[in-house]
């Protein structure tokens, strides 16, 4: 596999953030009021240019060191996947999009000034190849649909959400439309669950001067024909240990989890002692194939 990569300007970075795709088209008004600082009743055109006005340009200063970094990353990368190639377009923000958090839309990483001016080489490769995973994720539904297998997920068609329950959903934007489900037991009964990220019960906004970490939970979202129709808190539910393979504690979906594996397997090649890690491998090297 290769990376190409590339730096886009203001400009069009204003362009691309503002695009109704899908994961604008997801937000709800709420969602918005918490995206703009607790502020109500915002047009979804203030939103968008709130978000236009969030962009900035690359710098020489930055577009060489991040080059750099990325030569090491190609390399790594090419001996996992080989013959598949993909775009890879950077769009540096003040962090005020998505509360200081690197994320992927499309095939574009944006990233936190903040993240591009304290992270060593080191995280910022990390972090790097953990957005390529996702943007690999959305490319690639084969290979996305093995990888979750491995974690006890099966991918499913878009699922309807019943309002009150949408309400307190933030939605993130690396796993949008890559809706699964696993088996779990609550009560004694088998259910169907995809993890949600939602506000902390207790918050009505998100502590914007902490990691956005701090203001959510991770939930277990009951669904049944389609439907999402309860929220669940984790520690109610028994699932397979690898299902909630943990995040710094917290559960998380399996994009997320599958994220952290990928930068292992890339950067660190430590997939041939654990079991997870071994099956990804052979999984992204046979691209999706058994
Ligand atoms: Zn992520």
């Amino acid at each position: 596999m290769k990376v190409e990569l590339n730096f886009i300007t203001q400009e069009d970075a204003k362009r691309i953030i503002s695009t109704e795709d899908n994961y604008i088209k997801k937000l709800t008004d709420k969602e918005i009021e918490l995206r703009m600082f607790g502020e109500t009743n915002i047009s979804k055109v203030k939103y968008l240019n709130s978000l236009k006005d969030s962009t900035l340009n690359w710098n020489e200063n930055d577009i060489n060191r991040i080059k750099k970094i990325f030569k090491s990353i190609n390399k790594n990368i090419k001996e996992i996947i080989e013959n598949d190639s993909y775009e890879i377009k950077l769009i540096k923000t003040n962090g005020k999009d998505e509360w200081n958090s690197a994320y992927t839309r499309d095939d574009y990483i944006f990233i936190p000034q903040k993240k591009v001016s304290t992270y060593t080489d080191s995280k910022f490769e990390r972090l790097l190849v953990h957005e390529i995973f996702h943007i690999i994720s959305r490319k690639d539904k084969k290979i996305r649909k093995a990888l979750y297998e491995i974690l006890g997920y099966n991918l499913i068609q878009n699922i309807e959400i019943k309002e009150i329950i949408n309400k307190k959903i933030l939605t993130n934007p690396d796993t949008v439309g890559k809706w699964c489900t696993a088996t779990g037991e609550y009560n004694q009964t088998k259910i169907k669950v995809t993890p949600i990220v939602a506000l902390k019960d207790n918050l009505n906004i998100i502590e914007s001067k902490l990691d956005i970490v701090n203001s959510i939970d991770i939930l277990f979202l009951k669904i049944e024909n389609n439907c999402g129709i309860e929220l669940i808190p984790a520690k109610d539910i028994k699932i397979d240990e690898k299902t909630v393979f943990r995040i710094n504690g917290r559960i998380e979906h399996p994009e997320e989890i599958i994220a952290e594996y990928f930068v292992e397997i890339v950067l660190d090649k430590n997939y041939t002692k654990d079991d997870y890690k071994g099956e990804m491998y052979r999984i992204l090297i046979n691209k999706g194939d058994d």
